[in-house]
């Protein structure tokens, strides 16, 4: 696989590498993925993590403080799906353990200014009582004190930053956000960022599709080369894009949360083989999910990964990536 030297790249003005993939997912729905509230699954979920599976680190877990997740999963009943797993962030983290699974990243995001601190004093509480549960930190790009907002929770032992383009209307190059990458970089802590433009809904007070572009990405990834970036959903809906990315830029990570699943329009088969294999991280999305908690945990047992492939994707990635210890069982 050829790679590109991101530094060698910073501030040549060559055309975006995705400006020439760029493309429109053909059976994307007009009006974005969530454009019609969908319906939920009622696949079978299994007791325990799918036989023969490495162990497992879930990268994209939600936990928030209660009275947040309600209204969240109220805006999805409305507009996304129903949540099959309505369970407050300790049983969460329980359940996806007890089940199997070796570690837990949790992931929160401030929709609004002056709530990141409660959402980061949550996380690291949830953190801090569990070993195998590793926290990130939130912000609202631009709000006041926003890289001290972010070092506080690096203090309370937070790994990283979770921030969301459309719940938070920011771009990926939006010039508020170079502070908070320029810190990351300093600090060598990854930030998963739903960059991508789908599930876009028209619920958003911003229109996902006008905020996020591959190629908006592919600015960041050349402007800080140090930055460890995770784009969640394999990029959804800009899947190619994101795919050549991952093979040019050693700063970018995919997750491939609910991406595998075969639930939200459009999508089909993925080719999970043809991705840069030490850059691909598992997670869920648990507990907003439509479907079985294990579904894309069985989709990957049976995606014709070679084992080594399949132990990197599913926690030797995630583990490297946060800095999460062998030691869990
Ligand atoms: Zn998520």
């Amino acid at each position: 696989m050829s790679k590109t030297e991101p530094d060698a790249h910073a501030d040549l003005p060559l055309p975006c590498l995705a400006d020439y993939v760029a493309e429109r997912a053909p059976t994307t729905p007009e009006g974005g993925m969530l454009a019609h509230r969908l319906d939920g699954l009622d696949d079978i979920a299994g007791e325990r993590v799918p036989e023969g599976l490495p162990p497992i680190v879930d990268a994209h877990v939600h936990v928030f403080p209660d009275q947040v997740m309600e209204k969240l999963w109220a805006w999805f009943e409305d507009y996304g799906w129903p949540i099959r797993y309505r369970m407050s962030a300790p049983r969460v983290v329980d359940f996806l353990l007890s089940r199997g699974v070796s570690h837990v990243v949790g992931l929160a995001y401030a929709h609004r200014p002056g709530m990141a601190d409660a959402l980061n004093a949550y996380m690291a509480a949830v953190a801090g009582k569990n070993p195998r549960v590793t926290g990130l930190a939130t912000v609202l790009p631009g709000e006041e004190g926003a890289t001290e907002i972010l070092e506080a929770g690096f203090d309370m032992g937070l790994r990283g930053v979770k921030l969301h383009a459309h719940v938070q209307c920011v771009a990926a190059d939006d010039g508020r956000m170079d502070d908070l990458y320029a810190l990351c970089s300093e600090r060598d802590l990854p930030i998963v960022f739903h960059a991508g433009r789908e599930p876009k809904s028209p619920a958003y007070k911003c229109d996902p599709w006008a905020l996020c572009s591959a190629g908006r990405v592919e600015r960041v990834l050349r402007r800080f080369p140090k930055l460890k970036l995770v784009v969640p959903h394999l990029g959804a809906d800009e899947l190619s894009a994101y795919r050549m990315l991952l093979g040019h830029y050693d700063n970018l990570w995919l997750d491939t949360t609910m991406a595998i699943a075969g639930y939200l329009p459009g999508g089909g088969e993925l080719p999970l083989a043809s991705y840069r294999p030490e850059r691909l991280i598992y997670g869920s999305d648990f507990p907003n999910l439509p479907y079985a908690w294990d579904r894309e945990l069985r989709i990957a047992r049976d995606a014709g990964l070679d084992a080594a492939t399949l132990e990197a994707f599913l926690g030797g990635n995630a583990r490297a990536l946060f800095g999460i210890a062998d030691a869990d069982s």
